[in-house]
């Protein structure tokens, strides 16, 4: 029995080069070459199990990886097609993010969910779509494609799409217009109920914190800068998302001190010229690269 944990990742796609990323932002180091079904990780107990995104929730459940990288979209179908399937989001991830719409002829009479009563509607997400219809009361057929939904409705397949969307370029193209978004979705970690050995279990909480860390990073800054101590407390208010800022006295003034705080949401222009406008001087906001509490 080997004690390495097993992650299955898109092998090639849109979800595989920022996965990969993700986790050489966690250290992991590994190479994925050529048609290798398997990358191992060198510096940690852990093997990347290199396939099609739609196999991922099934490898997970099935217990052949402990966990897998996959977009809430495959995530959220193959638990509503097969309803036994055992597996859960265990974080949310923030990249690869898209939404699953419905779209149809931009000028036809399909204009908004309730036209779709009586009309056939192209999906490669048959399990989400019908219980969308389900839920809102619409009926409608679901005509299950595996790949081009968008050229159903001009080759007389459908009246209707449900796709995924991220710039809505492709359906212009064919003519088509979203007018419901029916799932938000973007990349998730997901791993099943079962338990995992005291070995794994160690692996994967390391795994995980530094998971947790890279995503608190993404949007966190270092802002330092100079105020009149009169100001501080009007200028901590200012600061998006940071607990209480490091207050340091300035050498040479008695008036003038240093605050330096984390902030976890974006800092924008807008933020800066408010803290200008509340006496804040020498403002700096710098990237931050890791974080661990
Ligand atoms: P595979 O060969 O692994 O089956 P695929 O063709 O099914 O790949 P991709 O097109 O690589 O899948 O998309 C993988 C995932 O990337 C999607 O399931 C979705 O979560 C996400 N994604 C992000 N943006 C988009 C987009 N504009 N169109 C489609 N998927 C997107
Ligand atoms: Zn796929």
């Amino acid at each position: 029995m080997t004690d390495r944990l097993r992650i299955a990742v898109q092998k090639k796609g849109r979800l595989a080069d920022e996965s990969f990323a993700m986790l050489k932002k966690c250290g992991l180091n590994f190479s994925v070459r050529g048609d290798g079904l398997l990358a191992r990780v060198k510096n940690m107990p852990i093997d990347l199990l290199l396939v099609r995104d739609d196999d991922i929730p099934n490898f997970v459940a099935s217990g052949a990886c402990d966990f897998g990288l996959v977009g809430e979209n495959v995530f959220a179908e193959e638990v509503l097609a097969s309803e036994d399937m055992d597996i859960e989001i265990v974080r949310r991830l923030g990249f690869s993010r898209c939404r699953l719409c419905l779209a149809a002829d931009a000028d036809g009479p399909i204009q908004s969910p309730q036209d779709l009563n009586g009309t056939k509607i192209a999906t490669s997400y048959p399990g989400v779509l019908n219980a969308y219809l389900k839920d809102n009361g619409i009926k409608a057929a679901c005509v299950e494609m595996k790949g081009a939904v968008e050229l159903a409705p001009r080759i007389d397949i459908a009246d209707a799409i449900c796709d995924l969307v991220s710039s809505g370029a492709t359906l212009e193209a064919n003519g088509l217009a979203p007018f419901a978004t029916i799932l938000e979705s973007e990349a998730v970690l997901i791993g099943s109920g079962r338990k995992l050995g005291p070995n794994k279990q160690a692996i994967f909480d390391r795994l995980l914190s530094r998971i947790d860390g890279v995503i608190r990073s993404k949007d966190s800054k270092y802002i330092m800068l100079n105020a009149p101590r009169s100001q501080v407390d009007a200028i901590t208010k200012i600061l998006p998302g940071s607990d209480a800022p490091t207050i340091i006295p300035l050498a040479g003034s008695d008036d003038l001190v240093a605050v330096q705080a984390v902030c976890t949401e974006n800092v924008f222009w807008q933020t800066l010229e408010d803290l200008k406008a509340a006496g804040a001087r020498a403002i700096l906001v710098l990237p931050i690269e890791k974080m661990m509490n």
